[in-house]
C-alpha cells in the first residue's frame, strides 16, 4: 500500500514537473523577459497597442538585440526565443515569416543608432534601444516569479488529479488483493464479519445518501432533476472540493520590484487568473475520462458508471467555477490598468476563443436542465458542445501553453469511438469469418411483445462472445434511428442457446416508439417479428456476490432482468450458499417475462423465492384469457373451483376483488400484532405484508365466502410455482432484510435493482439492520436503470 503510494506521488511530481518544464523552457523566459524590458512607446505606439508595436521597426529591433544578447545556449534557442516572441505578441507563426522578421530586425540594426533608454517611460522613442542589463535581469527575476506560479499551479492541479487516482489505486489494490484470496485459496475462505470501525463506517459513510437515504429519487432543485450522491461519493467530492480552495487561496508570493504588476492588487489578480485556469485545464482529461463508456478506470476500480458519472459532473462543475473566476480575475487585472478587457483583447483572436470556450461549457451546464426529458438531445448537444469546447481551448491557449492537456481530452474521446465502433464490428458483422451456427453476417433479433408494454428481444450475433451477470449491452435498433444506442442489461441465454436475451419496458422515448412499431406491424408474443440491430458492449461491472456465503436478491419491476442473471449464475456457482430471491412485480402477467427461468428456479434447492404480484388488470374475463394462454390450455378447461385448493395458505382468506383491489387492502387489518406487521407504506397509500409472516393480514371481507375472483383463480396461470406467489400485497423491505440479517450465518450481500423507491429503501433498511449480522461480512450492491 506504501509502495503504491510512493509509486502515485511520484509520478504526480515527475508529471507535473515535466508538464512545466514542457511549457516553459528557459528560452522562452529570456524571450519574455526581454519583451517586458522593452516596454517603451516605440513610434507613438502605445505599449498597450501590440499590434501597432509589431509594424515598428525600432520596437522589433530592440527585442532582437536583446534576445540575441542575452538568451543563452546558442543560435538555435535564439530563433526559438524569437519564434517565441512573435507567436505570443504578433500573433505570427508562420516560421519562414517569423525568419524573414528576425534577419530584417538584424539588418536594421546595422544600419541605424541606438539610443539609451529615455528618463520618461511615457516619451515617444523613434530609434532601438539597448536593454540595460540590469533592467533585463529585473524582468527575468520577475519572469521567474510569474513562471514559479505557473508552475505551482500545474503542480497543484496534478495533486488533484493525484488525488483521484490514489483513491482508485487503493481501490483497485484492494479489489485486486481480495480476488486474489479468493483465486488461490485452496478452500472457499468465509469473509469475517469485520471490525466495529468499519461497520460504523459503512452504516454512516459507505452505504447512506449524503443527506438520508434518498439516492436513486431524483430530487429537482431549480428545475433541474438531480440524484443525490451516495455520503461516500460526496466525501471524496467534498474533498476534492475543499482542496482545490486551498490551492486557490494558498499564498501568491508578491514581488515588489516587478516591473510588469507593480502593486500587490495586480499581482494577486493575475496569479488566480494563470492558477485558476491551469488547474481547470490540468483536471480537464481527467473528468473527461470519466464519463466515457470505455473507462479504464471502471474495470481498474471495480465501480459501476454511474459512480464515475457521478465524479465526472463533480469535477466538471468545480472546473467551470474555477474558469468563471479566472475570467473575471482577468478583467479585475485589466481594468486595474484603467483598460477594459472587451476593448483591450477583443481584436486578439486568443481572447475571443476563450469566450467562445466558455460559451460552450455553460451550453454543456444548461443542458442538464433537460437531461431528464430530453436526454437524448442532451447527450447529443453534451458531446458535440464538449468537442466544440475544446477545440476553442486549443486555439484560446496557443502560444500560453497547457493545451497537451486538451490533445490528451480529444484524444481520450476520439479513443472511446475508436473503441465503440471496435466493439460494434466485432460483434455484429462477420464479413471474413463464416458467422456462427443458424446466424447471418450481421446481427439481428426475433422481437416479441409482452402484455403490450415490453418487448423481448432474442438478439443472435454471427460471432460467440461471452457476457457477465450485471452486465448491460446498448441496443441500435437498426433502420431506425440507428444511431441512438440504449442499455439493456443481459437477461441472459435464449432457449435456444444460440442467442441473448434482453427485455425493454416502454418508457417515454425510443422504447415507446419500438413499442409502438412493433405493434402496428402486428408483432404480439406468439407472432415474432425479426428485426436489424446493433449491438455494443458488454458494459458493466460484475458484482462478485458468489464469495458470499447468503445473498438476498431484491428485484422491482422490470429490474428483474438485471436480477435474475445473478440468481441463475450463484445457483450454479455456489450451490451451498443461501438464496433469498424477492421479486415484487406490478401485474401478474409481468412474471411471464421470465416464466421458464423461475420454473428452473423452483428446482435449486437453495433458492429461497418470494414473488410478489401487486395488483390486477383487465376484466375478470380477460384475465381468464389471459391465464388459459399463460398455461396453453382452453379457457374453458380453467375450473375455478378448483383454484382454491391449489392457493397457498397467504391467499387463501382475503378475497380480493381485482377493481377493488387497492381499496380493500388499504383497508386490511391485523389480526395478530404480535406475528405480523401491517404498515403504511413505504410505496404509497397501500399497506404492506411481511415476509414471514403473511397469513396473518386479512381484509375485512375476510369472512366472505371463496368467489371466483382473481385473487382465487390467478395462481393457475403458474401452476408450478404458484406456492411462492403472494397478491395484491408489497413486501416490507424493512423487515425482509432485517430478517435476512438475523438469519444470517455467515457473510451476506444484498444485491437490488427496481424503482428507485424501492432502491432507497433497501438503502435505508440495510444501514439501519446492518448489525444485525453478527456471523459476517455484509456488503450492499445495487444496480440502477439511471446515472
Ligand atoms: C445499466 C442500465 C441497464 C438497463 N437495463 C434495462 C433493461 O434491462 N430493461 C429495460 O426496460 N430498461 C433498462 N434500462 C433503462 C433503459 O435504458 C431506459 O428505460 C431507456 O433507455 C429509456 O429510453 P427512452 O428513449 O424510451 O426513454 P425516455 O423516456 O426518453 O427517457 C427516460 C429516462 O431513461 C434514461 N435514458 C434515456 N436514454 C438513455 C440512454 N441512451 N442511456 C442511458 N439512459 C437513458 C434517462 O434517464 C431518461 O430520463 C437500463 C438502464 C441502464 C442505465
Amino acid at each position: 500500500m506504501v509502495q503504491t503510494m510512493k509509486l502515485t506521488l511520484l509520478t504526480i511530481v515527475s508529471l507535473a514537473s515535466q508538464l512545466a518544464a514542457a511549457t516553459w523552457p528557459r528560452r522562452y523566459i529570456e524571450s519574455e523577459a526581454c519583451v517586458d524590458s522593452s516596454q517603451f512607446n516605440f513610434d507613438n505606439c502605445t505599449t498597450e497597442n501590440i499590434q501597432c508595436l509589431c509594424q515598428s521597426k525600432n520596437y522589433l529591433s530592440t527585442v532582437a538585440l536583446c534576445i540575441h544578447k542575452q538568451v543563452t545556449g546558442g543560435a538555435k534557442n535564439r530563433d526559438d526565443a524569437w519564434d517565441h516572441f512573435v507567436a505570443t505578441r504578433c500573433l505570427i507563426n508562420n516560421n519562414s515569416l517569423s525568419d524573414q522578421m528576425y534577419d530584417d530586425a538584424k539588418e536594421y540594426l546595422k544600419t541605424t543608432n541606438l539610443v539609451v533608454i529615455p528618463e520618461d517611460k511615457e516619451a515617444p522613442v523613434y530609434k532601438p534601444i539597448r536593454v540595460e542589463d540590469h533592467s533585463f535581469h529585473i524582468s527575468l527575476a520577475a519572469q521567474v516569479n510569474y513562471l514559479r506560479q505557473k508552475d505551482i499551479s500545474t503542480i497543484q492541479g496534478c495533486i488533484l488529479v493525484g488525488y483521484w487516482v490514489l483513491i482508485i489505486a487503493l481501490t483497485a489494490v484492494k479489489r485486486f488483493l481480495r480476488y486474489m484470496v479468493v483465486r488461490f485459496s485452496q478452500t472457499r475462505v468465509s469473509m469475517e464479519r469485520p471490525g466495529k470501525l468499519y461497520r460504523l463506517w459503512q452504516k454512516h459513510i459507505a452505504i447512506p445518501a449524503c443527506f438520508g437515504f434518498s439516492h436513486m429519487c431524483k430530487v429537482r432543485v431549480w428545475g433541474i432533476s438531480m440524484s443525490i450522491p451516495t455520503r461516500l461519493e460526496s466525501v471524496a467530492c467534498f474533498v476534492y472540493l475543499l482542496l482545490t480552495i486551498i490551492f486557490l487561496c494558498a499564498p501568491y508570493p508578491y514581488m515588489a520590484t516587478d516591473p510588469l504588476y507593480p502593486t500587490h492588487w495586480k499581482q494577486m489578480m493575475r496569479y488566480m487568473s494563470d492558477r485558476t485556469g491551469i488547474i481547470a485545464a490540468i483536471q480537464m482529461p481527467l473528468f473527461t475520462l470519466f464519463a466515457l463508456r470505455n473507462n479504464i478506470l471502471i474495470w481498474v476500480s471495480g465501480w459501476p458508471y454511474a459512480t464515475f458519472n457521478t465524479y465526472h459532473r463533480a469535477l466538471a462543475r468545480v472546473c467551470y467555477a474555477l474558469l468563471i473566476i479566472h475570467a473575471v480575475a482577468k478583467h479585475v487585472f485589466s481594468q486595474s490598468y484603467g483598460a477594459s478587457l472587451v476593448e483591450y483583447f477583443y481584436p486578439v483572436p486568443y481572447y475571443r476563443w476563450g469566450v467562445a470556450a466558455m460559451g460552450l461549457m455553460a451550453i454543456m451546464i444548461i443542458s442538464a436542465f433537460f437531461r431528464e426529458s430530453h436526454y437524448e438531445i442532451f447527450l447529443r448537444l453534451h458531446i458535440a458542445a464538449a468537442v466544440c469546447a475544446y477545440a476553442c481551448s486549443i486555439k484560446h491557449l496557443d502560444g500560453l501553453g497547457y493545451k497537451q492537456t486538451i490533445y490528451v481530452s480529444l484524444g481520450l474521446i476520439a479513443g472511446d469511438w475508436v473503441i465503440r465502433v471496435s466493439r460494434i464490428l466485432f460483434i455484429n458483422v462477420s464479413l471474413f469469418l463464416p458467422p456462427v451456427l443458424g446466424s447471418t453476417r450481421y446481427s439481428f433479433a426475433q422481437a416479441s411483445l409482452l402484455e403490450g408494454e415490453v418487448v423481448n428481444l432474442k438478439i443472435r450475433t454471427p460471432v460467440h462472445w461471452k457476457f457477465r451477470p450485471g452486465q448491460y449491452v446498448f441496443v441500435h435498433i437498426n433502420k431506425w434511428r440507428v444511431w441512438e444506442g440504449h442499455p439493456f442489461s443481459i437477461v441472459g441465454q435464449s432457449s435456444d442457446g444460440e442467442s441473448f436475451q434482453i427485455f425493454c419496458r416502454s418508457r417515454g422515448g425510443h422504447t415507446r416508439g419500438l413499442l409502438h412499431k412493433l405493434a402496428r406491424e402486428g408483432c404480439t408474443k406468439n407472432n415474432q417479428m425479426t428485426v436489424s440491430v446493433l449491438v455494443e458492449g458488454p458494459y458493466g461491472v460484475h458484482c462478485p456476490l458468489e464469495r458470499y456465503d447468503e445473498v438476498l436478491l431484491i428485484a422491482g419491476g422490470i429490474g428483474i432482468t438485471s436480477i435474475i442473471p445473478y440468481v441463475e449464475h450463484l445457483v450454479e456457482h455456489r450451490p451451498d450458499a443461501r438464496i433469498v430471491f424477492v421479486w415484487v412485480a406490478q401485474f401478474r402477467d409481468n412474471l411471464r417475462w421470465v416464466d421458464d427461468r423461475l420454473q428452473k428456479l423452483i428446482r435449486a434447492s437453495n433458492v429461497d423465492m418470494h414473488l410478489y404480484v401487486i395488483r390486477e388488470r383487465g376484466s375478470f374475463e380477460e384475465q381468464l384469457e389471459s391465464i388459459a394462454q399463460a398455461n396453453d390450455i382452453p379457457m374453458v378447461d380453467i375450473d375455478i373451483n378448483e383454484a382454491a385448493t391449489h392457493l397457498p395458505e397467504s391467499n387463501k382468506e382475503p378475497t380480493l376483488d381485482p377493481t377493488k383491489l387497492d381499496t380493500q387492502v388499504d383497508q386490511m387489518s391485523v389480526t395478530s400484532q404480535s406475528t405480523s406487521k401491517v404498515e403504511e407504506t413505504l410505496f404509497g397509500s397501500q399497506s404492506v405484508i411481511t415476509l414471514q409472516d403473511s397469513t396473518s393480514v386479512v381484509s375485512p371481507t375476510a369472512t366472505a365466502k371463496c368467489e371466483p375472483t382473481m385473487a382465487t383463480v390467478a395462481p393457475l396461470a403458474y401452476p408450478h410455482y404458484r406456492h411462492y406467489i403472494q397478491y395484491g400485497v408489497r413486501p416490507d423491505m424493512e423487515i425482509i432484510v432485517r430478517d435476512f440479517f438475523n438469519s444470517s450465518c455467515g457473510s451476506a450481500a444484498v444485491i437490488d435493482c427496481g424503482p428507485p423507491s424501492l432502491m432507497d429503501t433497501v438503502r435505508r433498511a440495510i444501514c439501519r439492520h446492518l448489525e444485525t449480522a453478527k456471523h459476517g461480512r455484509v456488503d450492499y450492491y445495487e444496480e440502477g436503470f439511471s446515472w
